[in-house]
């Protein structure tokens, strides 16, 4: 296979017994995305400069005889909503399209330690608000398995450039499911870590007690390197837990006997593509031929988590977002005074769907709805969580599809926001229960990826990466690779 479509443990490999150099890695991959990046456009800022500064800086060290990290010199990109010190940093907004930060997210410095090599920053729906990546201000990603349907969102160029190798893995945010969704339109691994695993120092925030950072990764073995790199504590994170980091790849036996699968009946209802639930239910199967004892659980709180994310994280949003008001950050639009400057500048950095959410959460927070709206949407938080850990006293892993489809058409939903929101039907109770999830390849449905979703108990990553890696080493989705026509 081509350098561009090997995973970064089987580059690491490569590059540790020479037989490749990382410049020699880091030029594949710029060729690539050369080639098909006009046809998928999951890049919003290429940076070969610095890709084959890093790439020479990790040679030069190899050469040295240093001791290497299994990720140094393997090429990555990052989402746009993640700071990057001198590399404009955009949301895929106009608000912040000249944005350049004065320093890196945390997930950044450590992947910098560990020798990475960045090709630059991707694609994705606005301030990380969306499923399809059509409210990117710049321009939407194309699916790399069909070009005419949408990656999926919020980090769909994250997942469309995993897939189409013009990246080797890359970090997402996931709020309400914008790593696993478009993870599983891509046919792509990508992990949302239990809520404070990883520091959110440096990630622009959409909505703070949701927000994670996670890996996107051609395998469980790559998530699992990946995201040892980045977890753990940071007092710059306030929301970040000081909680050992355990050897993810150690648990990758592939032995899964006698763990117990939750199977929850809510995430198979009716209007479900059919296909998709007969895929994952096969999975199912699969798991349990491989010795995992699988039965049926009720979370009987389900059908309310996504009404109650449509006001928790608006509210959060605006609140987040009122710090764009053209004088400490990116655009500004002058005015007749000063509240006319911050009404041009919000009116024309904004786009439709940001507006529709800082309009909804300021809302939902007024005086006199406050608590009709907010507060009864943190109770119902509560009742979720709670459904969890009833679930959690019989289960180690719950199993379910991430989406309810496959991709769609690149505007199939774009006029239509409630069907938008859908798509995040199962991926949403995880971000209000802070649990960690992943969604691994199952199968594939008229040639488009279905994925697998694991849900966890809170800090047990290693016990969805166990599973994961059962279910990847019984089967080859996880090897295929799209046609693209190039
Ligand atoms: N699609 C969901 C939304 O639009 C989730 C987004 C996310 O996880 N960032 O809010």
């Amino acid at each position: 296979m081509e350098l561009y479509y090997l995973t970064a443990h089987e580059l690491g490999d490569l590059l540790q017994r020479k037989e490749v150099s990382a410049r020699e890695v880091a030029e594949s991959f710029l060729e690539r995305l050369e080639t098909v990046d006009v046809k998928v456009r999951a890049y919003l800022t290429v940076t070969p400069e610095k890709a084959l500064e890093q790439a020479a800086r990790v040679d030069a060290a190899r050469a040295r005889g240093e001791n290497l990290s299994p990720l140094a010199g393997v090429p990555m990109a990052l989402k746009d909503n993640l700071c990057t010190e001198g590399v404009r940093t955009t949301c895929a907004s106009k608000m912040l399209a000249e944005w350049v930060p004065p320093y890196s997210a945390f997930v950044v410095r450590r992947l910098e330690a560990e020798g990475a090599v960045m090709l630059g920053k991707l694609n994705m729906d606005e301030f990380a608000m969306g499923s399809s990546n059509e409210n990117s201000r710049f321009y939407p990603v194309h699916n790399p398995w069909d070009l005419e349907r949408v990656p999926g969102g919020s980090s769909g160029g994250a997942t469309a450039a995993v897939a189409a190798g013009e990246a080797c893995y890359a970090l997402g945010s996931d709020t309400g499911g914008s790593i696993r969704q478009p993870a599983s339109f891509c046919g792509v691994v990508g992990m949302k870590p239990t809520y404070g695993r990883v520091s959110r120092f440096g990630l622009v925030a959409f909505a703070s007690s949701l927000d994670q950072i996670g890996p996107i990764t051609r395998d469980v073995t790559d998530c699992a390197l990946v995201l040892q790199a980045i977890a753990g504590h940071d007092p710059y994170d306030s929301t970040s837990a000081n909680l050992p980091v355990p050897d993810y790849r150690a648990v990758l036996t592939g032995e899964i006997r006698g763990l117990k699968i939750g199977i929850p009946k809510e995430y198979f209802p009716e209007g479900m593509e059919g296909e998709v639930a007969r895929i994952v239910k096969r999975a199912i199967g699969r798991l349990s031929d491989l010795g995992a004892i699988c039965e049926e659980v009720s979370l009987p709180h389900t059908e309310y988590a996504l009404p109650a994310y449509y006001l928790v994280a608006p509210a959060e949003a605006s609140s987040n977002l009122a710090r764009y008001d053209g004088v400490g950050f990116g655009l500004r639009v002058e005015g007749n005074d000063i509240i006319d400057m911050y009404m041009r500048t919000r009116s024309e950095g904004f786009g439709a769907e940001v507006k529709r959410r800082i309009m909804l959460g300021t809302y939902a927070l007024s005086s006199g709805y406050y608590d009709a709206y907010y507060l009864k949407a943190l109770k119902v938080r509560t009742l979720i969580r709670r459904d969890f850990e009833q679930a959690f006293k019989r289960f180690d892993v719950l199993a379910t599809p991430t989406s309810p489809t496959v991709a769609f058409r690149l505007g199939e939903k774009a006029g239509d926001p409630l069907a938008m929101y859908l798509s995040d039907l199962f991926t949403i109770p995880v971000n209000m229960a802070g649990l960690p999830a992943i969604s691994i390849p199952c199968g594939f449905s008229q040639g488009l990826p279905v994925g697998l979703q694991l849900i966890g108990k809170p800090f047990d990553e290693e016990t969805l990466l166990r599973v994961a890696y059962a279910f990847e080493q019984n089967t080859d989705y996880h090897r295929r690779r799209p046609e693209l026509g190039v």
